[in-house]
């Protein structure tokens, strides 16, 4: 069985998150290792207490996790503070060696503060250069560049591109947020056309989604699949998601 370090924090509604990143693992077949960076105390409408775990602990969780068993693939999640990330960019292997996706969380769909301002900056300068992949959605990739949303698709794939030069290998730009009958991601690589990915817009809202989507990646890649694969069939299970009874 293929194994994807998960580096996330706890969301106590278990809507997002570890939880939701080991459930969609434990469905598509892979074996989840894990290294807490914060717990969050929420419910699916606020963010009640966000507790930083402390940057050696983090570093510790991901040496014992990398010495357990054979990694392929790891999955970024929420990191809470500019120690923590700062402590993770400092435990991975190369990216050779690991495909890396990371989702820059940001901000809870409630509002909640993920991210402070220190960890923007590492996120940007230490851990961008080292993902295989970010997942940025609209809002995000805008605040990551410091500009204001996309309001087009060729915003968006300019925002996308300047992103890239950031330094990650490719970027897929979420477009669930946004309205239309289809939702389509963008994915970006240098010297690469671009590519579309599209699936129906679900009428639910489910929490969630991007971890789902990036361990379900993550997943993909540490089965050998190649990226455009790994986030085609990804797209494919929150769709299956979006089925099942909430
Ligand atoms: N809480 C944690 C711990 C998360 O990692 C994330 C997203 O990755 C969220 C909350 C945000 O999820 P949502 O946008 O569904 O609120």
């Amino acid at each position: 069985m293929t194994a994807v370090l998960v580096i996330a924090g706890s969301d106590s509604s278990g809507g997002a998150g570890l939880v939701r990143d080991v459930r969609t693992l434990t469905r598509l077949g892979s074996h989840a290792l894990c290294a807490v960076t914060a717990v969050t105390a929420q419910s699916d409408s606020e963010v009640r207490a966000v507790h930083p775990m402390p940057p050696d602990l983090v570093r510790a969780q991901i040496a014992a996790a990398l010495a357990t068993r054979r990694v392929g693939a790891i999955k970024i999640g929420m990191l809470g503070t500019g120690a923590v990330a700062l402590a993770v960019a400092a435990s991975l292997p190369p990216r050779e060696q690991v495909p890396m996706v990371l989702d820059p969380v940001l901000l809870s769909s409630s509002g909640g503060v993920l991210l402070d301002d220190a960890g923007r900056t590492a996120l940007r300068e230490e851990l961008l250069p080292r993902a295989t992949l970010v997942t940025p959605n609209v809002a995000e990739l805008a605040s990551l560049l410091g500009v204001a949303a996309a309001g087009t698709e060729a915003e968006l794939i300019e925002q996308g591109r300047a992103l890239l030069e950031l330094g990650p290998r490719s970027v897929l730009v979420k477009g669930g947020h946004g309205g239309g009958r289809e939702a389509v991601d963008l994915l970006l690589l240098e010297r690469e056309p671009l590519r579309r990915l599209s699936a129906p817009r679900s009428a639910r809202t489910l929490r969630g989604t991007g971890c789902a989507l990036a361990s379900a990646i993550a997943a993909g890649l540490a089965a050998g699949s190649s990226l455009e694969d790994a986030c085609a069939r990804a797209k494919q299970h929150l769709v299956e998601l979006f089925q099942q009874p909430a």
